[in-house]
């Protein structure tokens, strides 16, 4: 209905002059687009700083090859500022020995560390032939390294459950307390009754910490179909580090970033519940040799514009979705409003960059057919949909662009490509990207 018409109706009521004022000021909003939930400027400014950090990474507690204090040391000299530990079903919290020769990193991750930390740090003791040595709780560590403002650790842990052969991981990070596999009777039974586990810890605890689930393309695990419906699970690793997640999918399965459109689409549709963010990790397990093809650290890292850096603020902004996602690319602004999405990337003369606007419209094509092997047996895999989801919009070359709203998006998301090759990739041939968070469009409301 215009304005017009609206002051029309009102005015035989002879409101005072001011309220008549107040009405006509939300007849003005409210004819107006509304703005989208999450609009918001993502730019430093005042106390908001842009934090960098990985949320995977795995010690000598579980399969990875290095100590937990000579892991946080690389990162802090790599130039990240929080760091969340999440070893497979253990917290670093109980006094544990382990035999370095027969320790994942042997003499060798020992010997570094003795270097590193020369100070009477390492302990050690002779068991009969054995060499052994006490790994540092996450508290030890923690208090060694952290330093307000400058470099935080965040307790976490990879939740390691499956159903039947289907890996189902998920990260819970600032945790207080273990989180042991609830398993369930599917793939997404397992991931909603560990959601539910971490978020009765929130509520019981007073905690906050959040959970996402990992490389969905791992194992050819999780559809789209078993996460697009789970309830408080809002995050999900579009890029993992580790060279064996199969980010881009194979012939029978779509990739993690298909994946990502389908599920927000039907969840911005029909299913009416919050968009999934996209979150890029490293998942490292290896740290003496790098680069290499096995699964280091330094591939994938999110950007977070928070007010500190604690794991409360954190958590906070990317709820808010104040956050994106590289594996190289860095951004100076990301804004996303009534109107549309705007995107600046940090200039690098050396260095050209794609930017890609996706998003799906309002009445998309959502019939989908299951994926058959050669046999004409069906798959277990993310089925197959139109290409009404998440199709380019709009493409531009530079270091900024926008994309305006025609009115019927449901949500556009930029994937920035740099023409720079990733340094140290997870599949060969890929360039430095980041993605943003999904801006929800005016067809969503
Ligand atoms: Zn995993
Ligand atoms: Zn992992």
């Amino acid at each position: 209905m215009p304005a017009e018409k609206n002051v029309q109706l009102w005015r035989p009521l002879l409101l005072s002059a001011a309220v008549t004022l107040a009405l006509l000021s939300l007849i003005a909003l409210s004819d107006r687009t509304p703005a989208p939930a999450n609009a918001q400027t993502l730019q430093a400014a005042g106390p908001l700083k842009w934090y960098r950090g990985n949320l995977h990474t795995h010690s000598l507690w579980s399969d990875g090859d290095d100590y937990l204090e000579s892991i946080a040391l690389w990162y802090r000299e790599h130039n990240y500022d929080f760091l969340g530990f999440t070893d497979h079903n253990i917290l670093a919290d109980k006094e544990r020995w382990i035999d370095v020769e027969k320790s994942k990193g042997k003499q060798k991750a020992f010997d570094k560390l003795k270097q590193k930390f020369p100070d009477g740090w390492v302990e050690e003791r002779k068991t009969e032939d054995k060499l052994e040595t006490r790994l540092k709780t996450f508290r030890e560590v923690a208090d060694r390294f952290n330093e307000p403002g400058k470099f935080l650790l965040i307790q976490g842990e990879e939740i390691s459950d499956a159903f039947q052969k289907f890996p189902v991981h998920m990260n819970a990070n600032n945790v207080k307390e273990l989180v042991v596999p609830r398993h369930g009777g599917s793939v997404a039974e397992t991931i909603q009754n560990n959601t539910d586990a971490l978020i009765a810890q929130r509520e019981r605890t007073g905690q906050p910490m959040m959970i996402h689930l990992n490389h969905p393309n791992f194992g050819y695990g999780v559809t789209a179909e078993d996460l697009m419906r789970i309830r408080g699970e809002n995050f999900f690793e579009v890029y993992n580090g580790h060279p064996g997640v199969n980010n881009s999918g194979n012939k029978e399965h779509a990739s993690t970033e298909r994946i990502w459109d389908i599920i927000n689409s039907f969840r911005l549709s029909e299913l009416k519940m919050p968009p999934l963010f996209g979150l890029s990790t490293d998942d490292g397990h290896a740290y003496h040799n790098i680069p290499s093809r096995a699964s280091e650290p330094g591939r994938g890292w999110v950007m977070v514009l928070s007010e500190s850096l604690t794991p409360e603020s954190l958590i906070a902004a990317m709820e808010a979705g104040r956050f994106y996602s590289s594996s190289g690319a860095t951004l100076d602004r990301v804004t996303s409003s009534a109107e549309g999405l705007d995107v600046s990337v940090k200039v690098d003369p050396d260095v050209k960059y794609t930017i890609e606007f996706l998003g799906t419209r309002r009445g998309f094509d959502s019939k989908s057919e299951p994926v058959l092997d050669k046999d004409g047996k069906e798959v277990r895999a993310t089925r197959r949909y139109s290409d009404d989801i998440g199709k380019v919009l709009a493409r531009a070359e530079g270091t900024t662009a926008s994309y305006r709203f025609t009115g019927d998006e449901l949500y556009v998301r930029a994937r920035i490509t740099s023409s720079r090759r990733h340094p140290n990739p997870s599949e060969s041939g890929e360039f430095e990207r980041a993605w943003t968070q999904p801006t929800i469009g005016p067809a969503s409301k």
